[in-house]
């Protein structure tokens, strides 16, 4: 991945936290984890709309093992993978994507997997706490 598009990716994932500063988010740690995926989503988004290739990224993100205030690796990869993918498809079908609608889309994504999210924040903390 080129220095600019890392650049890009960094600053749309900054750029969206303080988009979503004032919003409340349910979900693991009081939301904690909600802000940084939100952030991810957007990044995916990004990456799709101006053909960045997220591959480094994800490769980098995949085995990251989350804390209590980041989600694990696969999880980012998750919502990462779907802003790119969903954004994608919208422009392919000539749509012209909104944040509220891009939002709108991740809130209904971010419910199909809560279970999943619940599990890898029982996970982190477990892995926390049996620490050597
Ligand atoms: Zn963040």
């Amino acid at each position: 991945m080129s220095t600019p598009d890392a650049f890009t990716l960094v600053m749309t994932h900054e750029c969206a936290h303080r988009v979503f500063q004032g919003h409340h988010f349910e979900g693991p740690n009081n939301g904690q984890w909600d802000e940084e995926m939100v952030a991810d989503y957007f990044m995916g988004v990004r990456s799709g709309m101006q053909g960045i290739d997220i591959r480094d990224v994800i490769r980098g993100f995949q085995n990251s093992s989350g804390s209590m205030s980041h989600p694990s690796g696969p999880l980012r990869v998750k919502v990462m993978w779907f802003g790119k993918t969903h954004v994608e498809e919208l422009l392919r079908r000539g749509y012209r994507p909104t944040l509220q609608g891009l939002f709108n889309d991740y809130m209904e994504f971010r419910s199909s997997i809560d279970d999943e999210v619940r599990r890898a924040f029982l996970d982190v903390g477990f892995s926390i706490v049996h620490r050597k």
